[in-house]
Parts: C-alpha cells; structure tokens; sequence
C-alpha cells in the first residue's frame, strides 16, 4: 500500500510539476536526489574505508576488516558512493532486476560530480565485465552502463579488452576468502596494450566485500596497469556504525 501511495504521489506530482524531477531513491520529493534520501543514503558525513569502500566514521582511514589486513590489496582505493540500503538499494534493484538501465540517467550528474570529487583523474575507465551467458540473459551490464555515463558526464574514455571467462556463481553467502578462490581465473585481459602504464577508475554497481573489484585489478595489474582505484555506487558499511534504513 505505501509502495501504491509513493508511485501515486510520483504520478501525480508528474502531472502537476511537468517539469520537476523526482528523487531518483524516493520518487516522492524533488530530485535528483532529494535531501533526506542523501543524508539516509550516501551518508555525506561519513568517510569511505581506502582499501574496500566501506562507509567508516570519517576520522577513519580504514574500516575494522581492511585495518587487519584482510581486505583488496590490487587497488590503490575503492570509494562507493552511498550505502547499500533503502532508497539506493531499491534503485539499483530496479535497474539489474527489473530491466531499467535507462534509470542510470537519472543519478548520472550527482554521481560523476561525486566520483571526480573523490578520485585523481585517470585515463580511462574500466567496467567490471559480464560474462556472456549473464549478459544474455540480462541484455546488459550495468558495470559497462555506469561506465558510458562516467564517459559522457566526464569525457573519460572506456577502456575495453577485459572480459569474464567463467560464470560464477551466486557469490552471497561466501567468505572473503571463498569468493576470492571462486573468483580465480574468472577474468582475462584480451587487449593487454590498452591497460599497459595506464591509470583507470574500475567501475561496478556494489562491492561487498571488495573481492570482485580484486580479482579484475590482479589481471590489470599483470597487463602492468598503472593506478586503479574501484568506484561503486553502493558499498556496505561498518555493521555498528550506523542503524539500517530498511
Ligand atoms: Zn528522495
Ligand atoms: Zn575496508
């Protein structure tokens, strides 16, 4: 019923306010991303953990995981753009699983300014790649959708060559370790020339635990890739650190 009231207002509101854009997260208030959806959401008070991502008390440099050494060591950093709950989490629900990557365009200028904000400048950008199967099924890949917005929003051009050789399988209720290990040998460099002495944002929709972003970063970093440093629009956070939205 709340979900039916949120879909009306929006309507409505569509209506009235031809052109006024709604909350991408909320769909109720104005957007593109509305005040209180960017303070439950993308948490700007919070720093980001420098080796997963994580979103940490900004007095820190490293999250509890990462501070004990078990956390990606092939990136120079990883940054998320906000938690990955709620709002956000719905969002990217509905563009993997509901087949809306259009709604990308929606979050594509907050999210850029944000990632150019927080990162050096690199020569290119690299999506985390889908394997083939995957992409049939889906028809796209978000990872290679959020990296042609980064490409428009900032003119930085899209390193391809890398691919996904072995599908994995649902990685949820893995370990670090174990999703590392189920990780080996899933990616290949094709265009070795095209990574080679370059500095690059890696680019996915949501880290975890950060074993994703390093298993592509070790093939990178065999085609003697420069600097690389992950970007994700959604991270998890320190489990006591703040209450979860949902
Ligand atoms: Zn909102
Ligand atoms: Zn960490």
């Amino acid at each position: 019923m709340k979900r039916f009231w949120k879909e009306a207002t929006k309507i409505t509101r569509a209506l009235w306010y031809a052109d006024e854009r709604a909350c991408a997260f909320c769909g109720v208030e104005r957007g593109p991303i509305c005040p209180s959806c960017t303070i439950n959401y993308l948490h700007p008070e919070l720093g980001r953990c420098r080796g997963c991502g994580k979103l940490i008390m900004s007095e820190d440099i490293l999250c509890l995981d990462c501070g004990a050494g078990k956390g990606p060591k092939q990136l120079d950093r990883i940054v998320a753009w906000g938690h990955y709950s709620g709002g956000l989490r719905e969002f990217i629900h509905a563009v993997k699983f509901k087949a809306q990557p259009r709604r990308l365009l929606e979050i594509a200028r907050p999210f850029s300014n944000w990632a150019i904000n927080q990162l050096p400048p690199v020569e290119g950008v690299v999506a985390v790649p889908m394997h083939a199967a995957r992409l049939m099924e889906r028809g796209f890949n978000q990872a290679e959708v959020i990296a042609s917005m980064l490409h428009w929003e900032l003119g930085l051009p899209i390193i391809p060559g890398v691919e996904r050789i072995e599908p994995t399988s649902s990685q949820v209720l893995l370990s670090r370790q174990e999703r590392l290990l189920n990780l080996k040998g899933a990616f290949i460099v094709r265009k070795p020339g095209n990574i080679k002495g370059q500095n690059m944002w890696l680019v996915d929709d949501v880290t975890t635990t950060g074993a994703t972003l390093e298993a592509v970063a070790e093939v990178l970093r065999e085609s003697g890739a420069h600097e690389i440093y992950g970007l994700c629009l959604a991270a998890g956070l320190e489990k006591k650190l703040v209450p979860s939205c949902e």
